[in-house]
């Protein structure tokens, strides 16, 4: 309908309005084309703009101008759509797919381009990945309208030699959370008051998506729809400048790159990325922010190291992520020690960047495309020099935890292929540097207090057993794993069936079968047996389930049975006699039904929400089992003998007597406490066990050296354990070990929890090995007086019931298949555990 007006829409240009504090700059625009103050009804900044009023107004504008296309790259867990809008010049649009195939032969290390003045550059504005920090949303819906409506021969120039690729909310159903509560508190006149509830949102606030998981860590996990949709797009295009919005505390002014030194002493990312570029682009974001007279800082904080940041996974990928930080007015306005913040003021120096942003890569356009071809080149040529010529790694019998790590692999676009026996990954590819990123362990840093985790070789996370190879022989290239490990279908029986608890999926096979009213019954003791598929040997946790016990008959068992199989393709046998041909027989003692769990956990002020968020995550995604999560707020009420399993993740728990003791007694009635890290120290302290931490005698003469004040900060955080990992020896026999073939295993550690190995013998499932270091930052204090001493998993009594401790965090941001069985068995198992005396 536009494009017929166009000549006379060209003509027309809207009045000024309130919203000039924003973009006065860049009139005259199309009065055809709704401002977003026309279409929401009110000025971006006097209330907070919800997701699909945000999609909706990018709608409108691609419906109305040929400047710009909307396309979906995916749906929230709430079902919220994931939008990108495209804009440019009508021309370039039209002829996009051959200007895509052009930018794509940067991301080639064979190719030879050369950026010519057509080409224009692609520039992903990114957007809210983290729900309550909200500016940048709004600031995307100004951008926005500025490159759609705007006819200044600046914007003009930079449409020209531009493709935009706008994401306005990476996070929809975080932000409409936060967008909720701050709209729901707003006064009318505000209250700039920090005291007011406006300025302090409830548990768990609206950083997070609806998991809980922080999806500014998630790049490169991939745990999450909203990243596995981004990824997808990502790789689609490549795009060679990419930014990521936040807000920080209240008390501070405007942060943007180049960041604190990378943490690493030899980093995968070039020196060129985070010296250079970020040092020419900051040239651009200081003299902007100076025109409109807002305060900024760089450099002290905030370091790239990790890879799985917004901001950092495009450096890995060839292009510039650059990391924006405004103080925040958390609500419309709020009162600071600087003064007063708005919100429309933090909404325009992010509006403010995006511009900028924009101006920067266009005007070193061909410096980002030499940039780009460089770095693709430069990968293969490391990979030619480097000793690594390859990595390994066998299939062995847990082979859906295989599968989720090569699921990894490929949505990151590294290249790996089947061999006889397992796959092979070759370094020389064009994704080296994320072969690097998934492989490579450290040891040796340059800094020793880290924004997030100083350990990210995701190998380490699924538990692969790996090794780095010298010589590359290749094998067949894998690109879907839909039937990659065909499983034997389950023959009939009429007497028992065994199922391999090997498997990653064998927990949630055991919570079908279970929510079916099937008896399954747990092998506390190896044995080998005659099967339909010839004899075969049963490692320590395998499923039995006779037939002739059970309330269904013959056939529901085995209908149910295939379809378990079906849906979580795990290997499952038939067995027509029950007399083992080694170990135990099926009728055994040491084959005893597993009690079904009724589990809870627990939430609310105080609690972890992103620990919490693993455990519900873990079991609604990929267990498939219902988990009640207790409010706090509502323990005095609960009736506790619905459960028979509850799960206390980190927090600071305040519990009143009558609750301490409310809960104490129901777990001394025989059910099973299961506490996670600062969980586990907490009920250490409370002394409902009585189990220790590891302590180290203070030398009580020791005198207080004088140390600078200005080093405190990075003295004291170099103490805390930002994330690294560590092997621990596992006791396979054990319940709580059930499924695992090694027992070595490496965990993942975040904090400073330190069990004293349990008096009794056979309550330490796991402790850290005399070596145990694998991955990441540990002060040398740390590493010999507390971790090397201590366990990572023990098991105490309460009355007649139990606690499982957890020193390190088993369900790490939902990726951390090679532990999750861990946490899954202390849920499932924990009622069968005895503690012999
Ligand atoms: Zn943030």
């Amino acid at each position: 309908m536009l494009k017929k007006l166009l000549v006379v829409v060209l003509l027309c240009t809207s009045t000024l309005s309130a919203q000039d504090y924003f973009y006065k700059k860049f009139h005259p625009f199309n009065s055809e084309i709704p401002s977003p103050e026309a279409f929401l009804g009110y000025g971006i900044g006097e209330h907070h703009t919800r997701h699909d009023l945000i999609v909706a107004y990018l709608q409108k504008l691609a419906e109305v101008s040929d400047r710009a296309t909307l396309t979906e790259y995916g749906k929230t867990h709430e079902g919220r759509k994931l939008v990108m809008l495209t804009v440019s010049t009508p021309e370039n649009l039209q002829n996009i797919d051959v200007l895509k195939e052009k930018h794509l032969e940067f991301t080639m290390p064979e190719s030879n381009s050369k950026a010519t003045p057509d080409l224009p550059i692609f520039i992903n504005l990114a957007y809210n990945v983290h729900g309550n920090e909200p500016s940048s949303s709004e600031a995307a819906l100004l951008t926005a309208y500025t490159f759609v409506a705007s006819n200044n021969p600046e914007i003009i120039n930079y449409l020209k030699n531009a493709v935009l690729f706008i994401d306005p909310t990476i996070n929809p159903d975080g932000r409409d959370r936060h967008t909720q509560y701050a709209n729901a508190y707003q006064g009318n006149p505000l209250v700039a008051d920090p005291q007011d509830a406006e300025h302090n949102e409830y548990w768990p606030r609206g950083r997070t998506n609806h998991y809980w998981f922080d999806l500014n860590r998630d790049w490169l996990l991939a745990i999450n729809p909203e990243s596995r949709g981004k990824l997808n797009w990502y790789h689609e295009w490549y795009p060679n400048v990419v930014t990521d919005f936040h807000e920080m505390g209240s008390q501070s002014s405007y942060f943007f790159e180049p960041m604190k030194d990378n943490g690493s002493l030899d980093p995968i990312m070039p020196k060129k990325n985070y010296e250079d570029l970020n040092n020419l682009f900051a040239g651009y974001y200081a003299k902007s922010l100076d025109s409109i007279g807002s305060l900024y800082f760089t450099k002290e904080v905030f370091d790239g190291t990790y890879p799985g940041y917004g901001s950092s996974y495009p450096d890995l990928q060839g292009g510039l992520g650059l990391l924006f930080e405004q103080a925040s007015s958390r609500g419309h306005k709020q009162t600071t020690a600087f003064g007063e913040i708005t919100f429309p003021f933090t909404i325009r120096n992010q509006y403010t960047s995006s511009i900028t942003t924009v101006k920067a890569a266009v005007e070193n356009k061909e410096l980002m495309y030499d940039y780009q071809l460089e770095f693709f080149k430069s990968g293969i040529a490391k990979a030619e020099k480097s000793k690594i010529k390859a990595y390994s790694f066998k299939t062995g019998t847990d082979k859906n935890r295989i599968k989720a790590f090569l699921d990894k692999l490929l949505i990151h676009r590294i290249k790996v292929e089947q061999t006889e026996d397992g796959f092979v990954v070759p370094t020389k590819q064009a994704q080296y540097r994320m072969v690097q990123t998934m492989f490579e362990t450290y040891d040796k840093y340059r800094d020793s207090v880290y924004y997030d985790a100083s350990a990210w070789s995701v190998a380490n996370f699924f538990n692969i057993d790996y090794k780095a190879i010298g010589t590359y022989k290749p094998g067949k290239p894998v690109s879907d794993l839909k039937n990659i490990f065909p499983v034997t279908p389950i023959n009939q029986s009429n007497y028992a069936y065994v199922i391999d608890y090997d498997d990653y999926n064998a927990v949630a096979v055991l919570n079908f079968l279970q929510q079916k009213e099937i008896t399954v019954s747990s092998a506390f003791k190896p044995f080998t047996i005659a099967t339909a598929n010839g004899n075969k040997t049963f490692n320590y946790g395998s499923l039995v389930i006779p037939v002739a016990a059970q309330k269904k008959d013959s056939n529901y068992l085995y209908k149910a049975l295939q379809q378990a199989q079906e849906e979580y393709n795990v290997p499952m046998y038939a067995v027509n006699s029950g007399f083992s041909l080694k170990g135990v027989d099926l009728g055994s003692g040491y084959i005893s039904p597993i009690k079904k769990p009724k589990a809870a956990l627990l939430i609310g002020d105080g609690v972890s929400s992103y620990e919490a968020g693993e455990v519900w995550h873990l079991l609604d995604t990929r267990v498939h089992m219902p988990i009640s999560k207790l409010p706090i707020r509502n323990l005095a009420r609960i009736d506790f003998s619905k459960y028979n399993v509850l799960v206390m993740v980190s927090g600071r728990y305040q519990l009143d007597q009558k609750t301490t003791e409310k809960i104490k007694s129901w777990v001394a009635q025989g059910n099973t406490l299961i506490t996670i890290a600062n969980a586990s120290k907490w009920i250490i302290d409370q002394k409902w066990v009585k189990e220790e931490l590891t302590k180290i005698e203070k030398d009580t003469a020791d005198i207080t050296i004088r140390k600078p004040y200005v080093d405190a900060r990075e003295n004291l955080g170099k103490n805390s354990v930002g994330g690294a990992i560590f092997k621990v020896d596992l006791d396979t026999t054990h319940p709580i070990a059930f499924g695992y073939t090694n027992e070595q295993i490496p965990v993942y550690k975040n904090n400073s929890v330190w069990l004293k190995p349990s008096k009794n013998a056979y309550a330490t499932v796991a402790k850290y090995t005399k070596d145990p270091h694998i991955d990441g930052f540990i002060t040398e204090e740390n590493l010999n007086n507390f971790l090397k001493p201590s366990a990572s998993i023990i098991i105490s009594k309460i009355g007649g019931g139990k606690v499982i401790m957890f020193a390190d965090n088993p369900n790490f941001r939902g990726s951390w298949y090679g532990t999750n069985r861990l946490f899954l068995n202390a849920l499932f198992l924990g009622n069968q555990v005895n503690i012999p005396e």
